[in-house]
This record gives structure tokens, C-alpha cells and sequence, in this order.
């Protein structure tokens, strides 16, 4: 169950026959820059993917899969399951030289999957749609209470002593800005992080 889900693109690229792998992952290892990276799932992941050959060394990838995903609670850093289910389509070219598989961004914005090994290893790319879908952040309880600010006390477990209230609003301004944000304040677009939006 934990073996990388890997499909055999060999006979559609000899004979343009559709390719097809289908199973379940514990766990995606995977390498992002150079390091290995794993990502792990708390109950199987099943996931179905088809490839179809197009023109030339391109093929269209469909799919679904169904991870399950570990985060912390925005406030209050308890686990919290979050269920996914991903829809794949995403074009493929095949490039002899490419030593791993990786996505490119195509000029009309859409992403390409480019490998050079036929029996290609989806690890990668699984666990990159995976992360994209996964939201930013999530709170284990709408009514989550969060943590005392002084002493780290769980708020949901009861009152501490320093109950001079922190605001919620203040707490979620700590919480949740993302890592590396001085990035998001270079673009154009930051401020409408700013807009109202409902909540999914
Ligand atoms: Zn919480
Ligand atoms: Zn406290």
C-alpha cells in the first residue's frame, strides 16, 4: 500500500494505447528542491488515473484522488483531519532528458508534467496537487477558543487565570499570516486578501 504510484506509459507510447494505475497510498515521498519530503496520510488515499495519448510526446492525464491531509488547528494547533478530493487533468510531455518528473508552466498558464522515464513515478505530482488543494489554514471547531496568548493554555479546555481576554480577531491576525508573506506584499493582487470574502 505504501509502494509509489507509478504508471507504465511504455506500450501507449509505443502503440497509443490508454494507460491506467489505480490503488492506495499511505504516504507520498516525494523530493522538493532536492530534499526528500514525505507526505503522510492518516487513513489510505485511494487514487485512479488514466493517461490517453494526444499528438507527438504529448498525453492527457485524468484522474481523482482522495488524501486526507494532516493540519493544525489555526488557534489552537490541534490536529485536524481535512478530507480531499482532487479531480486530476493535466497535460504530459515526454522529454528523454528530463531526469525526475516535474510540472512546467506552459504559456498559457496551465500546467505540463514533464518525464522521461515511461514507467513514471506520480509521487510528486500527487503530492503537489495535494498541497495545492489543502486551504491554508483550518480551524478544528468554528468556535475554536484558541490558546491563552501568556501561558499557552488550551482555551478550549477551560479558563486559565490570564482570561483578560485576547480578542479572537487579534489572535487570527498572529495566525494567519503565511510564512514568507513579505512576498505577498510585492503582489498587486495582496489587497484583495483584504476583501471580505465568505467562508467556503
Ligand atoms: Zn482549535
Ligand atoms: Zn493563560
Amino acid at each position: 500500500m505504501s509502494d509509489s504510484p507509478l504508471i507504465h506509459l511504455g506500450s501507449l507510447m509505443r502503440s497509443s494505447e490508454d494507460a491506467h494505475a489505480e490503488g492506495q497510498l499511505d504516504r507520498l515521498n516525494y523530493e522538493q528542491g532536492g530534499q526528500p519530503q514525505t507526505l503522510t496520510f492518516p487513513e489510505p488515499a485511494p487514487y485512479e488515473i488514466s493517461v490517453n495519448p494526444l499528438s507527438g510526446n504529448e498525453m492527457y492525464l485524468q484522474g481523482s484522488f482522495e488524501p486526507t491531509v494532516m493540519m493544525d488547528c489555526a488557534r489552537c494547533l490541534r490536529d485536524v483531519e481535512v478530507p480531499l478530493s482532487l479531480t486530476l487533468g493535466t497535460l504530459m510531455r515526454y522529454e528523454p532528458s528530463a531526469d525526475a518528473p516535474y510540472l512546467e508552466e506552459a504559456e498559457t498558464g496551465e500546467e505540463v508534467l514533464v518525464f522521461g522515464d515511461p514507467t513514471l513515478d506520480l509521487s510528486g505530482y500527487l503530492a503537489e496537487m495535494t498541497l495545492m488543494a489543502a486551504p491554508l489554514s483550518v480551524l478544528h471547531d468554528p468556535e475554536c477558543k484558541g490558546l491563552c496568548q501568556v501561558c499557552g493554555h488550551d482555551l478550549n479546555d477551560g479558563p486559565c487565570e490570564h482570561m483578560a481576554a485576547v480578542p479572537v480577531e487579534e489572535i487570527d491576525d498572529d495566525l494567519g499570516v503565511p510564512h514568507g508573506s513579505g512576498h505577498a506584499k510585492q503582489n498587486p493582487f495582496a489587497g484583495l486578501r483584504d476583501l471580505n470574502l465568505p467562508e467556503e
